[in-house]
């Protein structure tokens, strides 16, 4: 018998929630030690009195990390806050892959976004599959509904508004995506992006080409803007682009000078994201999960501009965040 899962799934979380008010979620990085742990505390402690629908955790390369990162998951499931686990092909045999399904089963952990991951190094190498592991994450799905231990999984997927950057056309990418939705992926989170015509677009196309499994949900995946250089350094890693118009905002913002008007920067970025975020509900998007890099305050930002949370900071008279 399969453990019973104390999570609630996430494909759940962000259909059963109170009407007319969106739901959000949230990303967080592994902590690569101690402190950045405690930081970690400190901003799920904040979005869980800020009412996130789930929160999700990273999966990178590295024995140490990926231990640390299974513990703070556990200790986050049992807050109890939904956590969604992202894991990856990468390094895997078929067995490793088994073996860490089945340790995510018995601690509970039973929502998996199934990833392929990058070349560790350089995203941009060639993929050389592990031997004796898999290629792409449609396999990593389907391992999971094969094994007793996960098949009562909650799966997301990744998917990309511009298509994935190693996907021939749009054609393919779609196809591809529908191939994991069909598998038993239950919704997909997108890539981050800046043209929210591109999320729509992501979404017309898959409904159109699966009207049953290309209208699963689509969360949007937002990263709140605080500086142009951050942002670029994480569009490079995400290979995105940011639409012209919004970077002359933001460069106008800096006017030459990005450290010394960091802050005028930072404020038009998180218009931009509020803008955003905005069209996303309206055209009603079932959750916008934003990126934190394990920071609070901006996405606490993007959340009071929606009505959805108190302003931050102890001059604003209130201490409900800390
Ligand atoms: C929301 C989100 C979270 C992420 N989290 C992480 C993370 O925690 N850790 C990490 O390392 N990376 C993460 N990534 C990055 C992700 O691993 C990379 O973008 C990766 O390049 C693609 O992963 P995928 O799961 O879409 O792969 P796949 O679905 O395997 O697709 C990879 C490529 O192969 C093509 N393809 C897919 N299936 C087939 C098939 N059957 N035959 C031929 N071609 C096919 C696709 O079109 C695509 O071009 C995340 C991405 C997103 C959007």
């Amino acid at each position: 018998m399969p453990p019973v899962s104390r999570q609630v799934a996430v494909s759940q979380a962000i259909s059963s929630q109170v009407p007319g008010r969106i739901p959000f979620s949230v990303e967080f990085m592994p902590p690569r030690d101690d402190a950045a742990e405690e930081r970690l505390w400190n901003c799920a402690e904040a979005f869980h009195d800020l009412g996130v629908s789930f929160c999700s955790i990273t999966y990178g390369a590295g024995g140490s990390t990926q231990e640390r990162t299974l513990r703070v998951a556990s200790q986050l499931a049992a807050k109890p806050l939904t956590t969604l686990m992202h894991m990856t092909l990468v390094g895997h045999r078929r067995d490793e892959l088994v073996e860490l399904i089945e340790t995510f089963a018995k601690e509970g952990l039973s929502n998996l976004l199934a990833l392929r991951g990058d070349p560790p190094g350089d995203p941009n190498a060639d993929w050389i599959p592990t031997e004796g592991g898999f290629t792409h994450a449609v396999e990593l799905i389907e391992l999971v509904k094969q094994t007793e231990a996960t098949q009562h999984f909650d799966i997301g997927i990744a998917s990309f508004p511009q298509g994935h950057y190693r996907a021939i056309d749009l054609e393919h990418d779609t196809k591809y995506t529908l191939e994991k939705l069909r598998a038993g992926a239950e919704y997909s989170i997108t890539q981050m992006f800046f043209d929210v015509d591109d999320y729509l677009r992501l979404r017309d196309r898959l409904a159109a080409a699966d009207p049953e499994f290309g209208t699963k949900p689509i969360i949007p995946g937002l990263m709140p803007i605080t500086s142009i250089r951050g942002v670029r350094r994480q569009m490079e890693l995400a290979g995105c682009s940011l639409p012209k118009p919004l970077e002359e905002r933001l460069m106008k913002a800096a006017a030459g000078d990005e450290v010394g008007n960091a802050a005028a920067v930072r404020e038009v970025g998180i218009e931009i994201t509020t803008a955003m975020a905005e069209r996303l509900i309206s055209e009603g998007a079932p959750d916008l999960h934003f990126m934190t890099m394990n920071n609070v305050h901006a996405t606490q930002d993007v959340l009071h501009n929606l009505g959805m949370a108190p302003a931050w900071g102890p001059d604003l008279g209130h201490d409900a965040v800390r």
